[in-house]
């Protein structure tokens, strides 16, 4: 016996559920991508993109997923044998640092592991120790989405600054913009990528990069900057498809306005609060189900080092796959595998997985995640301490005052 049918919840990290209002509004057939309606709505995207940022710079546009958008940030960083800097604190770091030494890029990589968020001390020393500026930029993941850790942003400007060092800084809020909190200029952000289909609660198929002005500058014309990803005319088209190099994502532009809409009539501050409070929600239900087997546990011990967006766990294996597949045959809830954790031929791989609590989602949704977890527990024999249900209803009721 299933109880799935009705409507499915995928609460994985990314790709997030597609609001109905989205998916209505991408509903249309091809529209004149020379003149008319689509010209000046897409002129009202890009103030409303700088605000979902916090920024006054430059925003281009990709037609492309997340990878796209590292590839684009640096292809205009770098010139082929520049220097960068990568913080890793989960697979995503890694994975970005792989993408610009494959560019021919040189990266150093500083590897903070699995579960415990970068050290600036050691930030700050390696270029104390650069004593002639090679390094062009540290690059970062604000919420690495494999470990579920959270980059302090700001802390990270102070240490880059403390060390008297020109580098840019980089940050990859994928999965984390329009979840949480971020101010690109108050923290001194110079380059920013995200991609459409996390926060942004848009189908996977467009990749941005904001940029300031002095960063502009500073990076001047790349020898990697190729038409495609050259940032030059996609902030400046002198004609319209010069934006995107080519044709326009006409539908994925008609379900982004639809989502910056959405976003803009709840309120950042808002938006960013809804996601703490149910992030506090999943925190609190795992605290009690950790309390009576401590096989079972949050990834990152430390909560202000939480993303809150995706909570990464584990089961002690192979009750982690176990559970999840119980949730989706039996409940009709998808909860995201682990990643990065181990490799999928090992067992281990059965022991982690992740609960994705980011863009359209609400208290219903988190409550209900958690509620079908905890009767796959019971329903797999599956040890875990009581109460949890209670503490995420108390966070929620507190969050709702
Ligand atoms: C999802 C994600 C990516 C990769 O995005 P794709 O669209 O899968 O290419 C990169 N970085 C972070 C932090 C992510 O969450």
């Amino acid at each position: 016996m299933s109880l799935a049918n009705g409507r499915p919840y995928l609460a994985i990290p990314g790709p997030s559920v597609i609001p109905d209002r989205v998916l209505q509004a991408m509903h249309q057939g091809s529209p004149n991508i020379y003149e008319g309606p689509l010209i000046a709505m897409v002129e009202s995207l890009w103030p409303d993109l700088r605000r979902v940022a916090g920024t006054v710079g430059h925003v281009a546009m990709y037609i492309g997923n997340g990878h796209a958008g590292w590839e684009a940030a640096n292809a205009n960083i770098f010139s082929r044998g520049e220097r960068a800097l990568v913080l890793a604190t989960g697979q995503f770091g890694l994975s970005w640092a792989n993408a610009a030494r494959a560019m021919g890029i040189e990266v150093e990589v500083l590897d903070f592991g699995k579960s415990t968020p970068a050290d600036f001390a050691r930030v700050e020393a390696v270029l104390r120790a650069d004593r002639e500026g090679k390094i062009k930029a540290v690059l970062t993941t604000h919420v690495d989405t494999a470990s579920s850790i959270r980059t302090d942003i700001a802390g990270l400007r102070r240490a880059i600054d403390a060390a008297g060092h020109p580098a840019l800084l980089a940050v990859d809020c994928i999965a984390s913009l329009g979840c949480d909190e971020f101010r690109m200029d108050d923290w001194g952000v110079d380059v920013m990528v995200a991609a459409c289909q996390k926060g942004l609660m848009t189908p996977p198929g467009l990749a941005f990069v904001w940029f300031s002005e002095a960063a502009r500058m500073r990076c001047g014309r790349s020898d990697l900057a190729t038409p495609y990803w050259a940032w030059g005319p996609r902030i400046d088209a002198p004609d319209f498809w010069q934006y995107w190099a080519g044709t326009a994502p006409t539908s994925h532009l008609f379900g982004l306005r639809a989502a910056l809409d959405m976003i803009g009539e709840e309120g950042l501050p808002q938006v960013w609060q809804r996601h703490r409070v149910l992030a506090g929600a999943v925190w609190a239900a795992f605290d009690c189900w950790s309390a009576g087997n401590p096989a079972i546990a949050m990834n990152v011990a430390t909560p202000s080092d939480r993303a809150h967006s995706v909570t990464a766990a584990r089961f002690g294996p192979p009750h982690a796959t176990r559970l999840r597949e119980w949730c989706e045959q039996k409940a009709g809830v998808t909860l995201g595998i682990g990643l990065g954790m181990a490799a999928s031929t090992e067992p281990a791989y059965h022991g982690f997985l992740r609960v994705g609590h980011m863009g359209h989602v609400n208290a219903h949704m988190t409550l209900g995640a958690l509620a079908v977890m905890e009767a796959g527990m019971v329903a797999l024999d599956i040890p875990h301490g009581p109460g949890a249900l209670a503490a995420a209803a108390k966070v929620v009721a507190g969050g709702a005052l």
